[in-house]
């Protein structure tokens, strides 16, 4: 077992100062809007103390804590991690024509090395997902491969469970065991840290720290337990998934379903898993250069599934059943035995009319599962 040390409250900013000594860009959370979200943040002052969220199906709302003043009191925001590795729009080259009609592309932009701050163990999960589909040995994506390469992780293992987790139930959380560079859990004084690669180890040599004592590790492990009895939802086993999913592919809740989504693809937006995206080229009505953009998509548009002058999934109907199928089924096939779920509840909180997957997973698999 990797030693773990005790990080005083008063030394968190010790932890951003190293890391932007080290070159990195500090990447954390923050009260932004209505809303907890990531981006730059050099003061750990700024981080959401005292703030908490209370999720249900298609609602968020951001609280005060009352007493209660730790930095990582909530679940999760809209956000994920996911925007800073796979970007939402980039520019995967440019072009320019020259006076003699040579084309000239101009190099990609190096990457920042960047270090995200109080990551949630759901989102380090839904990562290593990503790592699958962009670092798969026949199809590197350099952009990704790039960041990835320069990015330095703190994991902050969850306290607290909204209404609409179920990391539990998909096999998770809520404490992150791998692929993380420091892992803490916060308590009322500080928070107990550990490395969890080489990397993570020489942050905190330099940060000089003592070691954890016994009652510290002890109130750490219990305010873990206490958000996995937290919540409240759960999912049918990978097994009655597959049975359920892939018999079902003409049962009436389909139809149910397709009568509330509006086919907005908020949930593929938010979800830290979803890969899907599309090329986009913008030419210069002056013939002089073009930019060539790669952004997200989502399986809710119609042009996603255009092939050949169809459109295969014509109704909303068959694209949830596209998403549910792919995401509960289909990747653990594609992608060795990982699942296209970590179970961080952002589809339901996010969806504008409250459809919970939990729910119709549980209709569409009912005749098969055992597990309720
Ligand atoms: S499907 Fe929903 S709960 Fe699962 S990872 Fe995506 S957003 Fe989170
Ligand atoms: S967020 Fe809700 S309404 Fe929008 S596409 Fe997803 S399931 Fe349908």
């Amino acid at each position: 077992m990797e030693t773990q040390y005790f990080l005083p409250r008063i030394s968190l900013q010790q932890l951003f100062n190293v890391l932007e000594d080290r070159g990195y860009q500090c990447i954390a959370p923050g009260v932004r809007g209505d809303s907890i979200v990531y981006g730059p943040l050099r003061d750990s002052a700024k981080l959401p103390w005292g703030y908490s969220d209370k999720q249900r199906p298609g609602q968020y709302q951001l609280t005060k804590t009352g007493g209660d003043e730790r930095a990582f009191a909530w679940s999760n925001g809209p956000s994920s991690i996911k925007p800073f590795l796979f970007k939402q729009q980039e520019i995967l080259w440019r072009v320019n024509k020259a006076e003699n009609g040579r084309l000239h592309f101009q190099p990609e932009p190096a990457t920042t090395a960047q270090a995200l701050i109080g990551v949630r163990p759901c989102d380090i999960q839904a990562m290593l997902v990503q790592d699958k589909v962009f670092l798969n040995d026949n199809h590197i994506d350099p952009r990704y491969q790039g960041r990835r390469a320069n990015l330095f992780t703190v994991v902050v293992n969850c306290s607290y469970a909204s209404g609409n987790c179920f990391c539990v139930a998909a096999g998770y959380g809520p404490k992150a065991e791998h692929g993380f560079d420091v892992a803490m859990t916060e308590l009322h004084d500080g928070f107990v840290v550990r490395a969890g690669s080489d990397n993570g180890k020489s942050v905190l040599q330099s940060l000089d720290l003592k070691q954890a004592s016994p009652a510290h590790v002890a109130f750490a492990e219990e305010s873990i337990m206490q958000a996995k009895k937290d919540q409240q939802r759960d999912i049918p086993s990978p097994e009655n998934l597959r049975n359920g999913l892939l018999a079902q592919q003409y049962h009436p809740r389909w139809d149910h379903i397709a009568e509330r989504c509006t086919s907005c693809g908020t949930c593929t937006q938010v979800c830290p898993t979803c890969f899907c995206h599309k090329k986009v080229d913008f030419p210069a009505l002056d013939g002089s250069g073009a930019e060539h953009l790669r952004e997200w998509d989502s399986c809710f548009s119609e042009q996603h599934s255009y092939v050949h002058g169809n459109v295969v999934n014509k109704d909303k109907r068959s694209r949830y059943r596209q998403w549910l199928s792919h995401k509960f089924v289909h990747w653990l096939e594609q992608y060795a035995v990982i699942s296209g779920c970590v179970g961080c509840g952002r589809c339901i909180t996010w969806c504008p009319v409250g459809i919970d997957v939990t729910e119709e997973l549980h209709e569409l698999c009912s005749e098969s599962d055992n597990d309720r």
